[in-house]
Parts: structure tokens; sequence; C-alpha cells
């Protein structure tokens, strides 16, 4: 497999397919690619030497699965945030959400987990730039972080009740955002292969 680059802008043989609907996401284009017929450059050969495509694309991976635990870690310190501050606002039976203890010690626990979460992500960009994070360390950043993007973010809209099953709060949006997380950059479930080769 090689790769090659094409420039796209009325390419002949070239088309795109109507825009993907998906629950989340949505500022995201996914749509099918069509390549019928499509003459390519054989000079923008991609590194110059054929029958490298496969390891391409395999070294980029560990990159990309770190990324997406950084946008994880990203988007659960953003909805924990916007939590704390509702159930600092939001009036129960008479008192404020967060001075319920059962509310309290939930935030307490999702904040722990955020930060764990944050500690563990800023160590695999560390390792990314220093050139040691390997395919395992990535496997387990992407896994881990997402499931916990999922739980935790879950727990949040929780707190908002049913004004976070609604567009008008953002927390919903988080919500549906987060699922493809477990999803995408190789299932959750194949990365727990990967990091069960390094056994
Ligand atoms: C919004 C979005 C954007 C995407 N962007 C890209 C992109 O930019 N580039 C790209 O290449 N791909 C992209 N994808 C594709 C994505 O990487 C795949 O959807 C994903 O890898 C899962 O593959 P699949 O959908 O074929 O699921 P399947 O392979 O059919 O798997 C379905 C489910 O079965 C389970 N499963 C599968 N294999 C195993 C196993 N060995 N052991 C245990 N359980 C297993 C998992 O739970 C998995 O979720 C995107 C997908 C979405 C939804």
């Amino acid at each position: 497999m090689s790769i090659i680059l094409i420039e796209t802008d009325g390419l002949e043989g070239f088309k795109t397919g109507s825009i993907i609907k998906k629950i989340g996401q949505k500022g995201q284009d996914t749509c099918e690619l069509f390549f019928d017929d499509v003459t390519v450059p054989a000079e923008n050969l991609l590194g110059g030497v054929e029958g490298q495509g496969f390891i391409q694309l395999m070294s980029d991976l560990p990159y990309e699965r770190i990324l997406l635990a950084a946008a994880g870690v990203g988007a659960m310190e953003a909805a924990f945030d916007m939590t704390v501050e509702y159930t600092k606002d939001r009036k129960v039976f008479g008192q404020q959400l967060i001075d319920m203890q059962t509310s309290r010690h939930k935030l307490a626990e999702l904040k722990t987990t955020v930060h764990i979460a944050r500690v563990f992500v800023d160590n695999c960009i560390q390792r990314q730039l220093d050139g040691t994070a390997d395919t395992t360390l990535a496997s387990m950043a992407k896994y881990w972080v997402t499931d916990k993007q999922c739980e935790v973010i879950d727990a949040c809209l929780q707190f908002f009740g049913g004004n976070g099953y609604t567009e008008e709060y953002p927390i919903s949006q988080f919500y549906l955002d987060a699922r493809v997380q477990r999803i995408y950059g190789g299932a959750n479930e194949i990365m727990k292969e990967v990091i069960s080769r390094s056994l």
C-alpha cells in the first residue's frame, strides 16, 4: 500500500456523498468520498518510496490516540466546571444543590477522576514530545480517558436534571459529542487488544 496525495478540487472522478447526519460532533462534515477511475500523479507519492503506506498510517496512530485522549480530558474539565457552577446556582428543596452531601461527594469523585485523567494525559503528551510514546501507552490513554469522559459527562448531566436533556444547556452537547470517542480512532475494545499484546 502506498499513499499518494491528490488535489481534489475539480478532480475528474472524485466526488463526495451527502453529509452524514450524526447524533453529535455536528460541526464535522462527515461524508463518503468516491474515487472513480481517478488518475493520480505518481510524483505525489508520500515519502517518495513505494509500499510504505501501511507503516506511514500506523506510525501516526499513537499521536492520534493521545490527541483523542487530550480532547477527552479537555471536555471533561469543561463539563465538570460548568456542573459545579450549576450546582451552586440551582436551588432544590430549599437549599443549593451543592449543599447536599450526596452532591458534594459525587462532585468530589468526579474532580478526582478528572484530575487523574489530566495527569495521565499530560504524561502522555510529554512522552509524545520526548519521542518515547508507544502504541501501548497511546491505546491505554485513548481507551481509559474516553471511557472516563463518557462516565464523567453522564454524571455531570444528571446534576442538570431535565435542563441537561435540553439543547439549551451545553452539557447535552458534551454528552452527545463524547459518545463517538469510544468508537473512532479504533474502538476501545481494539485498544485493549493492542495493550494486551504488550503483556
Ligand atoms: C464521526 C466519525 C468519524 C470517523 N473518522 C474517521 C477518520 O477520520 N478516519 C478513519 O479511518 N476512520 C474514521 N472513522 C471510522 C472509525 O474509526 C470506525 O467506525 C471505528 O474504528 C470502528 O470500526 P467500525 O465502525 O467498522 O466498527 P466494527 O469494526 O463493526 O466494530 C463494531 C463494534 O464491535 C466491537 N468490536 C470490534 N472488533 C472487536 C474485537 N476484536 N474485540 C472485541 N470487540 C470488537 C467494538 O465494540 C466495536 O465498536 C470515523 C467514525 C465516525 C463515527
